[in-house]
């Protein structure tokens, strides 16, 4: 079962970034092509591939520029964004950040998430959001200036907390119209000007109407949909009575280990808390 323990474990140290204007070096290469949010993977038999050639791999294929991103394994990783209509090999397949999960080990799965967040951001700041000038790339970083210098971007990071409440027995699950039988935890976006901490307490009383204490830090994942990073915490429940205050969520409940809904998938965040929170209190009734 995934867990805390492992996402913390599954820092990519096999992955050692490279930033602009770094040069690719020669012979084979490691290829991340997306098209939209789709990455291009090589399908064998029974599983699929991270695309392996040299850099004419995409010589005949209309695509944007090359970004070299890192290198794993000591292979250089180059990512591309192709055409929407460019025709594709036959034995290439397109597949979505969120299938490509199961499909791949979590160090390969993190660089193609990198690369789909460098690649939406190339995409997204051509223009100078003052002047609509273009942008250049700014040397060493991913950084874009606008040619007539009033304003230098960099890849967005968007940070949303996430927080598993639980009064000892019971873990505190909320659900949004939508999403079927399945139950998440409270989470929302930090707003400017906002602590992380003083984040959770203003979404935990907007989403629950209750107050918590013995707040703590668990872990951090990226969530490139398209560019979150979820902060996740685990709090004790202290006061009031479940009572969401916002239209946010139709249902915020308790529920016991041996009443669990259907959860949010183990990618997620989300489910790594609640089984981490299993391990530690699911026997304790
Ligand atoms: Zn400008």
């Amino acid at each position: 079962m995934a867990n805390i323990e492992s996402i913390a474990d599954n820092t990519n140290n096999e992955f050692e970034r490279v930033y602009p204007t770094q040069p690719i070096p020669e012979g084979q290469v490691l290829w991340f092509p997306f098209q939209g949010q789709r990455l291009m993977l090589k399908v064998g038999d029974q599983d699929a591939a991270i695309l392996q050639g040299d850099q004419t791999l995409l010589d005949n294929i209309k695509h944007e520029e090359i970004l070299y991103i890192g290198r794993y394994r000591g292979q250089p990783c180059l990512a591309s964004a192709l055409d929407p209509e460019a025709s594709l090999p036959g034995d290439w397949k397109a597949v979505g950040l969120r299938e490509l999960y199961n499909l791949m080990p979590g160090s390969e799965y993190n660089i193609a998430t990198y690369a789909s967040q460098l690649i939406n951001w190339y995409q997204t700041s051509r223009y100078c959001p003052v002047c609509g000038s273009p942008m250049v790339p700014v040397d060493g970083g991913w950084g874009r200036s606008c040619v007539k210098g009033h304003y230098t971007g960099y890849p967005a990071v968007v940070p949303a907390i996430i927080i598993l409440i639980h009064d000892g027995k019971r873990v505190l699950m909320a659900h949004k119209a939508g999403w079927g039988k399945r139950y998440g935890l409270i989470a929302g976006f930090v707003e400017p000007g906002e602590t992380l901490e003083e984040c959770v307490r203003r979404e935990v009383k907007e989403e629950a109407g209750i107050e918590i204490e013995d707040l703590e830090y668990r872990c951090s994942q990226p969530w490139p949909f398209p560019s979150q990073l979820m902060i996740g915490f685990m709090a004790r429940y202290k006061s009031g009575t479940v009572h969401p205050q916002d239209n946010e969520l139709d249902d915020v409940h308790w529920f016991s280990p041996d009443t669990l809904p259907e959860l949010p998938p183990p990618s997620s965040l989300a489910y790594m808390l609640i089984s981490s929170w299993l391990q530690q209190y699911g026997n304790q009734q």
